[in-house]
This record gives C-alpha cells, structure tokens and sequence, in this order.
C-alpha cells in the first residue's frame, strides 16, 4: 500500500464511493476508507444507504407491497391466488442478496476507476494527514493532496427508551427481524418510521406510530399530508400525533411505552419498538486534534456552498454536513468536490433536490411547500390533478392521490411539484429537471406527455395551474 494520495476519501456511503470513483476518473490517485461493519461483523463498502438503508428498505417495501396488493387487489382484477402466505426468512433472504450485490458492486466500480479500497477506520490529522487503522488494528499514517470527509450518519437515540438490540430496535434492526411482531411500536411519524411501519403492518403486525409533533410530515407540503395520513390510517397504521414518549418498561407481556398527550397520560405495549426520531452526524471519532475544522453544535461538520471546510484540501459531505440527509444530496456533492478538486465546474443546486416516501400512496415533492410559498408573500397559482382522472392510474387500480403544481403568477416560474399517487418517485424527476432548467408552467403545458401515462397528471397539473386542464374540470 503506497502511503501517499492526491485525495483520501474517509466513508465509502453513497457520498464518499461516488466522489471517490468521480476522483479516480479525473485521473487522481484515491483512496477510500469505509469502516462499515455487518452484524456477523464482516466489512463492506456502501454505508448505511446499501447495508442498512434505502436498499434494503426499499427491497421490503416491494416484498410487502406485493404481499398487500394480493390479499387486497388480485381480486379486484379478476385474479383468484387462494389464501396468500408470507415466507419471511426468503423475503429477507432476497433482500440480503440484493444488499450484497449492490455493495459488491462498489468494488468493482473502484476497480474500474483505479481507487484503492481501504477497510477500517480513518482520523484526520493536521496537515492533510489520516490515521487508517486497518481491520487487524494495524495502524498507518497517510498522506493526501485533499481529503474528503464522508462519514455518514448513526441513528439519534431515544434516552428514554434506549436502543437494546432485542425488544427496543433502532432503523437496522427493524430491517432484520426474523419474525413478524405481533404489535410493533414506531416511535417518530418521520420517513423511516412510515416506510418500516407500513412494511410490517402490510406483513400483519398493529403498529402504532407516536409522534411528538401535533403536525403530521410537516416538512411535506400539507395538502398532500392530510391526504397521505387518510391512507396510512386505512392501511391499520395507528399514528397518534402530540405523544410525547416519557418512558418504556420491558415484562413477561412485552415493552410498555408511556406517553402523554393532550388527552392525559397513556400507555401503549407492544412487542417491538422501532426509534426512528432522526439521525446524527458521525463526527464523534472523526478528527485528530488541530485539524482546524469546525463541527457545530449539533456535529454536522461546518462547510460552506462548495462543500469546503475553511480549511486547505478538507472538504466534507453527505449526512454528516447540514442540508437534508438524502443519498443522492450526498452523491451530488460528492462528485462536485471531486470535480472542484480536480479544476474542473461543480455545483449542486440545493433548490432542486427531490424527496420521496416510498410508502403506497408514494409521496414525491421538489421545491416550496403551498405553505412556504404563501410565508415568501410572493403570489402563486395552484393546479392540482386526481389520479382518479387518470386513465393509466385508473387501469392500475392505483387511482388515489394527486399531482400538484405551484407556479409564480407573475413570471410562471415553477416553485414546487408535490405528487401523493402511484410511482411518484418517478414522476418527480420531470419536475426536477423542468426546474433545474428554469421551465415555466407553461413549458410544462406545451410538452407532449404519452396517452395514458401517470404523466399525463403533472401535465394537467400545470395546466389546472391556469385553468386550463383537459381531463378533469377546472375550479
Ligand atoms: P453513510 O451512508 O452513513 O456512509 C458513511 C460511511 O462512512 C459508513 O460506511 C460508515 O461506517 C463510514 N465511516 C464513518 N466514519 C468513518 C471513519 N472515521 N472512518 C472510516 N469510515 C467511516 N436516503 C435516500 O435518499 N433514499 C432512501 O430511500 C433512503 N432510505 C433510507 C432508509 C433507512 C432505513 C435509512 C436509515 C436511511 C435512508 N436514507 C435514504 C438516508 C441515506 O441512507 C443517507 O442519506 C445516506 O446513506 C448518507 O450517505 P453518506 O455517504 O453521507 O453516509
Ligand atoms: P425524520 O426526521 O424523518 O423523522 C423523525 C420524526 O420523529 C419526526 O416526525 C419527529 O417529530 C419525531 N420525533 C422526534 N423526537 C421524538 C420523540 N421523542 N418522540 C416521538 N417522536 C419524535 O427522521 P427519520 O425518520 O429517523 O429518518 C432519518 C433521516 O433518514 C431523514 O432525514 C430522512 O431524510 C432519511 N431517510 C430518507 C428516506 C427516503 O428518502 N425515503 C427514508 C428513510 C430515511
């Protein structure tokens, strides 16, 4: 192993391999060191988004949706299966095998743009140094040109009721249960909390969701909130807003969780609890002493716009800098900083960064909230349209939720897109793009969308913005 770099990148997730690999095509010598350790305590790259994140989460989601969608659907369709059974240890085998493909695959990606894969754990020191400490413990001092710091995010824990790896389980733990719980309890309505709690209430289990906020997904345009909550209340989620969690005592009938809400004091016994209340920067064991970079009080490393430290060649990004904890925010800046490391333009625009909830109803949103857009005092226009009206939609049996479109009145740009309904995820992109290239409502009018697509509805959306649309009457 040669001791010295052009660029060291410390965490392999989905913001350090990226600007890693980003780096090595820019012809730079790279390292990158991940210190990710499986539960049977063997090492891959990937982070929390492949080992215990967005994949395996998402491979679940499919699973569960596929087991809800026969019991509740197939007969609706005509499509008689009997009584539908789950096979839990193949569900979660499949995941396992896609995780492992997924991470497998960084390896190879490494091996294509020549970065050096590093497993254990890396420090910052002074002068652009890094302390790696391989997985047998022994310990070498590196040398780069430029650092890039990557290290993720952990789960926040709950003092009250504290992670214990058996009955109290933090977002990873949930992913892995080898059995289905009869009542599981979610503390924290947050993305996490609705993805995993809708993967195993599909699966059987009750669920009640405590959240301390009065307000459900308040970062999620309200509109589409409310619609969202009827339809995870349909689903049998319990989600009780204003909990306010005090404590949790384990015994022979389970956990008992305690809370207080505006009605007096509660108590709630489950099976499991699931903490999903946020995440924290992994900042804890990250520098050496005089590195000069600053952590601020929360510990998200302190960078500004271009992803920089204040200090020379240091730059951080992903979940452990501010802005929202997103792999592909994280991807972005990864591979701008390797970019800007090499000479070359980077820029993320943080206006146009996509959400999404993988829940069914999907949810999916770019730009303002109608609530942010009306504190701005800026005048706007709103064009919803029901997937009710679509025929595609229709013909999936998947007709609930709408596309909404917020545009300026005064210039007709496009300040938010908020889409409740089928393959969401996917339908936000268009947005994206329409705003990343400044379209106008109207550009959105005069594109031809395919007949019968879910498309269709942002496309009616942005004409519904000017009373204007075709397939639903205009209010
Ligand atoms: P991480 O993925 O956390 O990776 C950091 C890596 O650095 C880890 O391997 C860590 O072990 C390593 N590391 C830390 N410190 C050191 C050190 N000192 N030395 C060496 N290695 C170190 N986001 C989405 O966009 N879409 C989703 O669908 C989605 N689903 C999610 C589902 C769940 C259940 C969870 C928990 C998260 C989900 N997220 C999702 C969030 C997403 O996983 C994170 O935003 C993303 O992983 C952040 O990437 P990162 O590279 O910054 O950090
Ligand atoms: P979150 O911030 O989305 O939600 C946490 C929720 O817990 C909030 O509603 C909060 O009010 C509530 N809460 C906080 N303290 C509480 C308490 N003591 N009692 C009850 N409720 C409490 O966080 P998360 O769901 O843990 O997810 C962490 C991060 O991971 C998020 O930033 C998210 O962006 C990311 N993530 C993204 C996806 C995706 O993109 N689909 C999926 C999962 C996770």
């Amino acid at each position: 192993m040669s001791d010295s770099y052009d660029v060291i990148v410390i965490g392999g997730g989905p913001a350090g391999y990226p600007a890693a690999i980003r780096a090595g095509q820019n012809g730079l010598k790279v390292a990158c060191i991940d210190g990710w350790k499986n539960y049977d305590g063997s090492h891959a790259f990937g982070g929390t988004c492949l080992n215990a994140g967005c994949i395996p989460s998402k491979a679940l989601l499919e699973s569960t949706e596929l087991v809800h969608r026969a019991r509740e659907e197939f007969a609706v369709h005509g499509i008689k299966v009997g009584k539908v059974e789950v096979d839990l240890a193949q569900m979660q085998k499949r995941k396992a095998g896609i995780v492992k493909a997924s991470t497998q695959g960084i390896l190879a990606l490494f091996k294509s743009a020549k970065v050096t894969p590093l497993a254990g754990h890396g420090r910052l020191l002074p002068d652009r140094k890094v302390e790696y400490t391989a997985l047998d413990g022994s310990v070498t001092v590196l040398a780069a040109q430029q650092v890039v710091l990557a290290s993720g995010s952990a789960p926040m824990p709950l003092r009250s009721v504290p992670f214990d790896g058996e009955r109290v389980l933090d977002s990873w733990g949930a992913l892995e249960m080898s059995a289905i719980p009869k009542r599981l309890g979610v503390i924290g309505a947050g993305v996490i909390g609705l993805e995993l709690g809708s993967v195993w209430r599909r699966l059987g289990a009750e669920v009640v969701v405590l959240e301390a906020m009065d307000t459900f997904l308040p970062m999620v345009d309200q509109q589409v909130a409310k619609e969202a909550l009827k339809h995870y209340r349909k689903l049998g989620l319990d989600i009780r807003l204003g909990a306010k969690v005090s404590g949790a005592s384990s015994g022979a009938d389970g956990v008992s969780l305690a809370y207080t809400d505006a009605s007096g004091e509660h108590t709630a016994t489950v099976d499991r609890v699931v903490v999903a209340i946020g995440r924290r920067p992994n900042t804890e064991a990250l520098l050496g002493e005089g590195t000069g970079v600053a952590i601020d009080e929360r510990g998200f490393v302190v960078v500004n716009e271009q992803c920089w430290t204040g200090v020379e060649g240091i730059y951080a990004v992903g979940d452990c800098v501010r802005g929202p904890m997103l792999a592909h925010k994280g991807k972005e800046e990864g591979v701008m900083v390797a970019d800007l490391i090499a000479g070359r333009y980077g820029e993320v625009n943080y206006r146009t960064v996509p959400s999404v909830i993988y829940t069914a109803p999907e949810i999916a949103w770019v730009g303002q909230t109608e609530e942010q857009v009306k504190a701005s005092g800026r005048a706007y226009k709103v064009g919803v349209f029901p997937f009710m009206a679509s025929g595609r939609a229709r013909a999936m049996e998947a007709s609930a939720g709408f596309a909404k479109l917020i545009a300026a009145v005064d210039d007709d740009e496009i300040l938010g897109v908020h889409i409740i309904g089928p393959m969401a995820g996917e339908l936000i992109g268009e947005a994206v793009l329409a705003m990343e290239y400044s379209a106008s409502a109207e550009d959105l009018q005069r594109t031809i969308h395919a007949h019968p697509t879910l498309s269709e509805a942002l496309h009616e959306a942005a004409l519904a913005a000017d009373k204007r649309a075709i397939d639903f009457p205009n209010r």
